[in-house]
């Protein structure tokens, strides 16, 4: 027998608290289609407590989808499916749980007839034989509704109480049968607790020295921290599985601040908020906040510094302008730079980088000049200044300081780097 969504299925299911999720779909496999859905549904999961405890993409094949069921449910007694429930013959995942579960496919009639209906509002007609296929239900299976689609969603248990529940494919209708049916029906099972993260944003520190500090701190941290890094620096992302909301929050809260105190000004975002903050933000923010105004001048970022402060809505009253001052020429001849000690230090020199940040100020009338040179390669490094070696520097009203910076990566992660670490040199040197 088939049952809708109102009725219970056969005894409750289990307490949830891990979950595979299994996506389905040659494109998936191929790479036609990057899986958001089993991202989403992580997400989702982790809201209510739930672990997604391992991630498997298989093809539009019954005896892959059917293998890789029984091994997830064996694993863990719930599992969520998604794709492979359409009307056409790549569509599998029915057949294949199904046999998983040891039932038949039968005709639900009143499946059937939503399905009848809904073609003939749309297209008119009668519908087509492979359209019917949506409407076979393994025996004991109960629909999952589809507020945005055709293909009802299916859930299967077995008298153990372990689940599968099958949804869509398209990540529209994924989403919303997730959302408005399974995640109400798994949280009213689930233990209460929460899975949350706090996401702190660093920069300057390489992952190494701060994985030192973070060892070094009495007492260590209570949660698990992930180490992200990237060009514009090492996120750490806190992350609380065990807890209830409020525990949680609480926790959060209470280590994001050890390891503020720990980590000092490598931290440029305490998570309070988003965990999401743009350095170059923060440092339009900070200048705004004194009354300062700032311009640019840079050569091996051609512009990225000056690209990452006016795509911030409302720069301008911060940002006057800039100067790329690719060649020797135009850092002598428009920003002044002293031609003699450009030709004793080079381009790519202390010296040279205070001339720019001068300059910068000078042609703009700016408060704050923010200056880059380096070899962003991958040609033109040599032993004593290698592929990466950047100099930057700030001249706030006439206070200046610099740094030298030895960077690795490519060509564009030198340059990324280098803008972000001028911005972080631009946030220290701003007077308190
Ligand atoms: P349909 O009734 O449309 O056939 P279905 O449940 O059979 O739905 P699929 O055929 O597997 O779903 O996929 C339908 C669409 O959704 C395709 O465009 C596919 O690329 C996309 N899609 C499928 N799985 C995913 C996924 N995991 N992440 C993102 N998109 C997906
Ligand atoms: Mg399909």
């Amino acid at each position: 027998m088939t049952r809708d969504s109102n009725s219970r299925p056969q005894g409750d299911p289990r307490t949830t608290d891990r979950i595979e999720i299994i996506t389905i779909g040659d494109e998936l496999l191929l790479g036609f289609t990057v899986d958001t859905n089993a991202a989403y549904a992580a997400r989702r999961l982790a809201d209510i407590g739930i672990v997604v405890a391992r991630r498997t993409t298989v093809g539009d094949d019954l005896t892959g989808i059917e293998t890789a069921v029984r091994a997830a449910l064996d694993r863990t007694g719930a599992v969520l499916t998604s794709g492979g429930l359409g009307p056409t013959s790549d569509d599998m995942s029915k057949p294949a749980v199904a046999r998983v579960f040891g039932r038949e496919l039968q005709l639900d009639e009143e499946q059937l007839r939503r399905i009848e209906e809904r073609w003939r509002k749309r297209f008119g007609g009668p519908l087509p034989a492979t359209n019917r296929a949506q409407a076979f239900m393994p025996v004991g299976a109960e629909k999952l509704q589809n507020n945005h689609g055709s293909a009802p969603g299916v859930w299967l248990q077995d008298d153990a109480g372990r689940w599968v529940a099958m949804l869509p494919g398209v990540p529209r209708e994924m989403r919303g049968m997730l959302d408005d049916t399974l995640i109400p029906r798994l949280r009213a099972t689930s233990t209460g607790r929460v899975v949350r993260s706090r996401t702190l944003r660093t920069t300057g520190v390489p992952e190494s020295a701060l994985a030192e500090l973070v060892r070094a701190m009495q007492p260590g941290l209570e949660l698990p921290l992930a180490y992200l890094p990237s060009a514009e620096g090492v996120d750490l992302r806190l992350t609380s599985r065990e807890l209830q909301s409020h525990q949680a929050d609480a926790l959060l809260e209470a280590q994001a601040r050890r390891l503020t105190d720990a980590l000092g000004a490598a931290i440029y975002d305490d998570g309070a908020n988003s965990g999401q903050s743009d350095l170059a933000a923060l440092v339009l923010d900070a200048c705004r906040h004194r009354g300062l105004t700032l311009a640019v001048a840079e050569s091996c970022t051609g512009g990225l510094l000056g690209a990452r402060l006016t795509a911030i809505p409302g720069s301008s009253d911060v940002v006057l302008g800039g100067v790329i001052a690719y060649a020797n020429a135009v850092k002598t001849d428009v920003l002044g730079v002293d031609l003699a000690a450009l030709e004793r230090d080079g381009a790519v020199s202390e010296s040279v980088v205070l001339g720019m940040a001068a300059g910068a100020r000078r042609v703009t009338r700016a408060d704050v000049g923010v200056a880059i040179t380096g070899i962003a390669g991958p040609t033109g490094g040599t032993a004593d200044k290698p592929v990466g070696t950047v100099w930057i520097a700030t001249d706030v009203q006439g206070r200046t300081a610099s740094r030298r910076l030895n960077l690795i990566g490519d060509r564009d992660e030198i340059r990324v780097r280098a803008a972000q670490s001028a911005l972080a040199l631009v946030r220290a040197s701003l007077p308190g």
